[in-house]
């Protein structure tokens, strides 16, 4: 139980900023409960006065002002009394429906709040945190926390929360209303009426508990649901060539089967809890109905206010079968927000330090200096790695796959930090400077470079903010990309399609690579295209690459004779070490890994 209010403060912690229109709404549903009594009690003089004719008689010392009110009515000629409430019951419900709708839509603006204000929190942190945090998580599975559990925030806000007030208000005022009449009739009534309380609260709870655990599993199969589709669209190109297709359905068909089951469980669970305490309820009101009855018969007390009494137990059951759906949809809602936090709470590993230090260029060396990496504690992908790059030096890396060449150039623009050892810019480590700051240094051109669904210009002006039409131009001439933009059937308007679909391979590159020439840094980091490019192409993106060599200070990760040709040094990586460093030339000599990578990729 304690666990249960601890973390259910934290759920409703995402509603602080809105605490003045939480406030109001409380305000507004104090105003419409108050309401709910004065129509119940209109019972009374209904009952006895207008429709019998008969005195109003509550067998109890009364508070001065409701017995003064009480003689009122006694006193008025039902015709007369009978107008006077049709004209206040009027009023009451056009004012009572006025409170309903602000204490609603107040709620519904802070339950709207909440989850534009935690989407925004999910998305910003999704960018703060590192590499390392994707390669652990699926994507589907953020997806669905920034879709689906941000929705059981919202209900769990605008409606649990509102129902949880508004009716706890009202079971307070009828409860009182029921007990004050039941004790001036018999001291056992109020006990009994003590007795159903906990009756009713006993399955809400247990049945909540088992709601929490099956909406978790529901989250756990809609995030699978959302990893698969995220895997099989992306790679819808890969399903057809391998013919996978029915496979893949018959996956799909699993999974939501799955998620179909779960949520039929925790629905039945839910619907149970209605009929469930409604049935409880009953029960007890049946036997009061007989206690209070005989009073009744012996004239003790009049009809209007055995009316009002059992008006007053029956409108009790209301606000508590909503409150035991609060309860269930709470306990979804608090399985959401714990998944949220989790994510929320992660810890940022790659973070700039307070007093960073907002290096603005690149004067001189980068250096590594005895430098171990892996992407696991037991696993070491770099071995102490020592390595100088002078400002407009050509480095190439090669050594064969797996070797870590694109895991240490990850470490440049600090998307990994070593494990051991240090990475220096100008004799700053990179953990001293703002994280902003050294990656406006560096522009990457990678073999998976992402290009997103948009046209080419946004593609490519996506590497400067607020670059000019002239800019964008002048990168894609320097890209080699110009011409065929140009043709393309919008020029630089087309939308190229997810992750630049509608463009070959080559094409692709080039855009990429205008992207990372716009942005007009001084380090270069390429890794090559493993995959054949046509002969046009090829020649095109040396082209490309050798004016930026020229410029820059380039890292490529060289797959092509050409750029091993052109760098001023060329750096042999096998098995997380470097085991050469040299021209072509000398490493043909001094290397036989790297003779044997010449021999075996660059003249093939
Ligand atoms: P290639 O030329 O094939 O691209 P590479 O030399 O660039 O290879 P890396 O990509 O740096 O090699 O990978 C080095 C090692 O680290 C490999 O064994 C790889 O499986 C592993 N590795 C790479 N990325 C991750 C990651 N995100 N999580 C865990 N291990 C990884």
């Amino acid at each position: 139980m304690k666990a249960f209010f601890r973390e259910y403060f934290k759920l409703i912690k995402f509603a602080s900023s809105c605490k003045g229109f939480l406030i109001l709404a409380a305000l507004c549903m104090g105003v419409s409960t108050i309401f709910d009594g004065v129509s119940l009690g209109m019972i009374i003089p209904l009952s006895d006065r207008v429709m019998t004719n008969k005195e109003i008689v509550i067998p109890a010392n009364l508070p001065p002002f409701l017995a003064s009110i009480i003689a009122k009515l006694n006193s008025l000629e039902p015709l007369v009394l009978l107008k006077m409430m049709a004209i206040f019951m009027i009023t009451l419900f056009f004012f009572k429906g006025v409170f309903i709708f602000l204490q609603n839509y107040l709620m519904n603006i802070v339950g709207q709040s909440v989850v534009r204000e935690v989407k925004n929190r999910l998305y910003a942190k999704f960018h703060r945190l590192s590499l390392e945090f994707y390669a652990r998580k699926r994507t589907g599975e953020l997806i669905s926390r920034i879709t689906n559990d941000v929705g059981f925030i919202t209900q769990a806000i605008s409606y649990a929360l509102a129902d949880f007030i508004y009716n706890s208000m009202q079971a307070f005022l009828f409860t009182v209303i029921a007990l004050s009449i039941a004790f001036t009739i018999s001291w056992q009534l109020p006990i009994l009426v003590f007795v159903i309380f906990p009756l009713i609260s006993f399955p809400v709870l247990r049945i909540g508990k088992r709601v929490k655990k099956l909406s978790t599993e529901i989250q756990d199969r809609m995030a699978d649901l959302n990893s698969l589709l995220a895997e099989t669209i992306q790679g819808a190109y890969i399903v057809k060539v391998f013919c996978r297709e029915k496979y893949e359905e018959e996956r799909f068909r699993g999974i939501n089967y799955q998620y179909y089951k779960y949520m039929l469980k925790s629905i039945k669970r839910t619907l149970m809890l209605s009929p469930f305490t409604e049935f409880i309820g009953a029960l007890g009101a049946v036997i009061i109905l007989l206690i209070v009855g005989k009073e009744v018969i012996l004239g003790k007390i009049s009809f209007g206010v055995f009316g009002l009494f059992l008006g007053s137990l029956m409108s009790m059951i209301k606000p508590i079968k909503k409150l035991s759906n609060v309860h269930a949809i709470n306990q979804q809602a608090i399985a959401a927000s714990n998944r949220i936090y989790s994510i929320l709470d992660e810890e940022v590993k790659i973070k700039s330090k307070n007093n960073a230090v907002k290096i603005e260029d690149f004067k001189e060396t980068v250096r590594f200096e005895a430098v171990r990496f892996g992407y696991t504690q037991e696993e070491q992908v770099l071995k102490d790695i020592n390595l100088q790059i002078k400002k407009g030096e050509t480095i190439a890396l090669v050594g064969p796959s797996g070797a870590g060449k694109s895991t240490l150039v990850s470490l440049l623009p600090r998307l990994y930090d070593p494990q051991a050892g240090t990475v220096s810019i100008d004799g700053m480590n990179l953990k001293d400077l703002r994280v902003s700051y050294l990656r406006n240094l560096i522009a990457v051109v990678s073999q998976e470079m992402v290009l997103f669904n948009a046209t080419v210009r946004d593609n490519i002006a996506y590497g400067k903010d607020g670059a000019t039409e002239d800019e964008i131009i002048d990168a894609a001439k320097k890209a080699y990309a110009y011409r065929f933009i140009k043709n393309l059937p919008q020029g630089f308007s087309t939308i190229i399609g997810d992750r630049g679909f509608r463009l070959s391979g080559g094409e692709r590159q080039r855009v990429a690579l205008a992207r990372a020439i716009l942005k007009e840094a001084p380090i270069l980091i390429l890794d090559e295209a493993t995959s054949q490019l046509d002969s046009e192409s090829e020649q095109l993106i040396k082209e490309a690459f050798y004016h930026l060599m020229d410029e820059k200070t380039v890292i490529a990760i060289a797959h092509r004779l050409s750029t091993v040709q052109k760098a001023d040094r060329i750096v042999v990586i096998e098995n997380g070490k470097i085991v050469g460093i040299g021209s072509h030339s000398e490493l043909l000599e001094s290397t036989p890994l790297y003779k044997k990578l010449y021999e075996m990729q660059f003249l093939a």
